[in-house]
């Protein structure tokens, strides 16, 4: 019997599996063609085969649900201790994990914050409202959100370009004088006879660029003050820790690589850094499936990868496991309109099962209804052998969802966003996290910008402005400030803050000493929560009080989660790390709470860090940043609100997933809906590559096992006004669409949905490798349904289609009502 890791694989399979560790592999295959299960099983056979030690081998997914999924499916095949010793997650975790070790390596604080993208538009913002940059942009016209400096900088970062290449970038293509040019270099402040000058000969783009650049080097001052990394950063950071100590390269030597054809230069970088000296390598990609071209994803990183490790070999698999024949006919339609495409082999290996279905309703409430009841008929109709969770809704954009949420509601079918921002983002887990951020790190000036007046204490937004400025003013933290001043070595400010801040400072104290004696996070929060009387806020100034106090609930089960999983985060293994030649060099400064020179400036020099400061070490023993358990949580937390990570309501099982088509990316449903396939969503009137929005529609409709349904509708409410829509161009172009109404085997699309007869069922549960359905419960259920009077929406939206807007505006009234 062949051992469990290579059981049912084929030969392709079987190959890339057992490929030699020590030369590079790239295993390139279409969407559920088995490249994560092959490289999952891969790394059993490194270690049961190979004796390749678990603490050296690297594992990089694209979302952290996968990453879960993957020590799921690995603690089937090995010990919880080898699960745990392995290094995994996305390289935003990774690079976050090693830095908070080894942060000095890299002359930053490993006490270090993570900044959401939320928080750094709040910075950039700021700066851009600046008197002289926001006078100086009016006059010239220009227009420049905090969105648009973000992602610029963004993507200067995932190249790998400080603000001085974007400086030097916009002197060499430049008019500008040549006087000006050693003063910009300098990034002198921003002011308007300066911008000026400096740009009396620009054109409006350059004036821009020249802009960027120096919001791009005052926000990365900014960070740094605040001592913390944005999610670009981490990667930046991670890839500097590599290049520039190639002992720590030495940790880890088998790097394996998912969703390899989404990775920007910046993790291309990392990757080349943690395989550097053993240039074991193993990547699986699908440039069919390149969706984050916007996110400075290169594609062009499969062909450096085979220049820069020029033994790499390939190996193809051809055979997909996920979809029906039907499903994976339609999908790779849609992709084969994709001239410049290079034609792949794809064959199912599922049966024909029934046809994906196409539909368009007279509007978006019906068709969001429709979705919601036919969830409920497949349900119903497969007797148990499908449930809520075996259901995903996939968007375009996370903003449709509202319309899905409503209608899910109101037909009773549980549902789920996965995603997570939208949590991470609400007020009142914004407050808890404040805290939980100034007791980790007193430096963070925005989490103390927003705890210091929650509850409200007196300030003003504009004494909190003053506050910040003062604190700025004087190179030290604004807590420190206020610590100062409540403890009267520092004169007040004006506005007079003292009595009012009093009880604020007592309570981060207190967090404080919690916090360093390990207390867990979600005691923590629930300190918070009484310390601060936060309930009794909310009931004070809230409308939907008790939906906060939930929210807030979900953050202490999402702390429990974290500290649990937390025990099962890998080790560094620090041996090899020598220490740099001169020792004078480390920091060994630990957690202290300030700096020196900021305990000068504010007068208390006398107050001297925490006694028991650890004697120096070496630092390759020492733990330099040690990870408590509430930074731990405070990092799960804010890697979470990147978009492409998942946690909130993970545990939930029987509800259909809602989520966007980019999250979907290397997950499976046994019944996918992707509603909205318009123009002007599908692709987006604001995506700059229409080929990779047609990658996105493949990706998603790949993402089914057994039931698609594409649908659309023909009127649509868009910020408050109703807009008339057509079909996507990329179906609408396809053979045999709009779908005939009685359809044959040999169309595409049906117009209805499946009849699902009870052989229809049984072969779909086949499919599924699920029991048959259990006709008595399935009969029960329906009758359930019947008993509700839902009408078949479907059939009634066929009809009002014909008869025009009135009648369907009609039914829906009579539906809300
Ligand atoms: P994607 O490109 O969408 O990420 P993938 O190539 O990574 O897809 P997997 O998710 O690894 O594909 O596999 C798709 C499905 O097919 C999974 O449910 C997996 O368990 C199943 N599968 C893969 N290989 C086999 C096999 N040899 N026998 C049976 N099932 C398989
Ligand atoms: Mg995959």
């Amino acid at each position: 019997m062949p051992p469990a890791h290579l059981d049912g694989l084929n030969n392709a399979q079987l190959r890339a599996v057992q490929h030699p560790p020590n030369i590079p592999l790239q295993i390139l295959a279409g969407p559920g063609s088995g490249k994560t299960k092959v490289l999952t099983s891969r790394i059993v056979h490194l270690i049961t085969e190979h004796a390749i030690s678990p603490a050296n081998i690297c594992a990089v997914t694209f979302t952290n649900k996968a990453a879960l999924e993957m020590r799921t499916r690995l603690g089937r095949m090995l010990t919880k201790e080898q699960v745990r010793q392995i290094k995994m997650g996305t390289f935003h975790a990774l690079c976050a994990q090693f830095l908070r070790k080894y942060a000095t390596l890299v002359g930053i604080n490993g006490n270090f914050t993570v900044c959401d993208a939320d928080e750094s538009k709040k910075i950039l913002g700021k700066m851009l409202k600046e008197p002289d940059l926001k006078n100086f942009l009016k006059n010239c016209s220009i227009t420049l959100s905090e969105g648009t400096v973000s992602s610029r900088i963004s993507q200067a970062k995932a190249k790998g370009f400080s603000p001085h290449d974007l400086l030097d970038t916009f002197y060499a293509s430049s008019h500008a004088s040549t006087k000006g040019k050693a003063k910009a270099k300098s990034f002198l402040p921003l002011t308007t006879e300066r911008l000026e000058h400096e740009l009396n000969s620009a054109n409006i783009k350059e004036t821009i660029d020249f802009v960027v650049a120096h919001l791009y080097d005052q926000y990365e001052l900014t960070l740094r003050e605040h001592n913390s990394l944005d999610f670009d950063d981490l990667l930046v950071y991670g890839v500097r820790l590599f290049s520039e100590n190639p002992q720590v390269g030495r940790w880890c030597t088998h790097a394996l690589v998912d969703e390899f054809q989404d990775t920007n230069s910046v993790q291309y970088e990392l990757m080349r850094g943690l395989a550097a000296t053993s240039r074991c390598v193993t990547i699986v990609g699908d440039p069919d499936q390149s969706i984050y071209g916007w996110r400075s994803a290169e594609v062009e990183n499969l062909a450096k990868m085979r220049r820069d490790f020029a033994t790499t070999q390939q190996i193809f698999l051809e055979e997909n496991y996920r979809s029906t024949a039907a499903i994976l006919a339609v999908s790779v339609a849609v992709v084969a309109q994709d001239k410049s495409r290079i034609k792949k082999t794809l064959h199912a290996t599922h049966p024909q099962g029934p046809q994906p279905t196409l539909h368009c309703f007279p509007s978006d409430q019906i068709e969001a209804s429709a979705i919601a009841h036919e969830v409920k008929r497949v349900v119903a109709h497969m007797g148990g052998a499908l449930g809520y969770d075996d259901f995903a809704i996939l968007l375009r954009y996370n903003s449709l969802s509202r319309v899905f949420e409503g209608a899910f509601r109101r037909a009773g079918v549980p549902t789920r966003l996965l995603g997570g921002a939208r949590f991470f983002e609400r007020a009142e887990v914004r407050d808890v996290l404040a805290y939980l951020q100034l007791a980790d790190n007193p430096a963070y000036a925005p989490a103390f910008a927003r705890a210091v007046n929650v509850p409200p204490r007196g300030l003003g937004a504009k004494s909190v402005a003053e506050l910040l400025a003062a604190a700025a003013r004087r190179g030290c933290a604004p807590l420190a400030l206020v610590e100062g001043i409540c403890a009267g070595r520092v004169p007040d400010i004006r506005p007079p803050v003292r009595r009012k801040v009093g009880e604020f400072v007592a309570i981060v104290k207190e967090l404080r000493e919690l916090a360093e004696k390990g207390t867990s996070p979600a005691s923590l929060i629930r300190c918070i929560l009484t310390l601060v009387r936060y309930q009794e806020y909310l009931q004070k100034t809230q409308e939907d009080a008790d939906s906060r106090w939930q929210n807030v609930q979900e953050l202490i089960n999402f702390a429990t989660e974290t500290d649990e999983r937390g025990a099962e985060s890998f080790d560094i293994d620090v041996e090899d790390a020598a220490p740099p030649a001169d020792e004078d060099d480390w920091d060994d400064r630990g957690e202290d709470e300030y700096d020196e020179e900021e305990l000068d400036d504010l007068g208390f020099a006398e107050v001297k860090p925490k006694e028991d400061k650890p004697a120096k070490k070496s630092p390759a023993a020492a733990d330099i940043a040690p990870e408590t358990p509430l930074r731990a949580f405070l990092q799960a937390s804010m890697l979470s609100t990147d978009t492409q990570q998942n946690t909130e309501d993970d545990k939930d099982k029987q509800k259909v997933t809602i989520t966007t088509c980019h999250a979907a990316k290397g997950l499976e449903w046994p019944v996918v809906f992707i509603p909205v396939v318009e123009e002007g969503v599908f692709p987006s009137a604001r995506a700059e590559d229409p080929e990779e929005e047609r990658r996105l529609l493949y990706v998603a409709c790949t993402r089914a096992h057994a039931l698609l349904y594409l649908t659309h509708a023909a009127s649509r409410k868009m910020a408050g006004e109703t807009l008339s829509k057509r079909l996507s161009e990329f179906v609408s172009a396809l053979p045999g669409v709009p779908p005939p109404a009685n359809a044959d085997s040999a169309a595409l699309f049906a117009r209805s949905p499946p009849a699902l007869s009870p052989a229809e069922c049984t072969t779909l549960a086949r499919v599924l490798h699920r029991a048959p359905p259990d006709a008595a419960q399935a009969r029960a259920q329906l009758a359930a349904l019947a008993v509700a009077g839902t009408p078949s929406l479907w059939t009634l939206a066929a009809e009002s289609a014909g008869t025009g807007f009135a009648s369907a505006a009609a039914w829906e009234r009579g539906a809300h009502e």
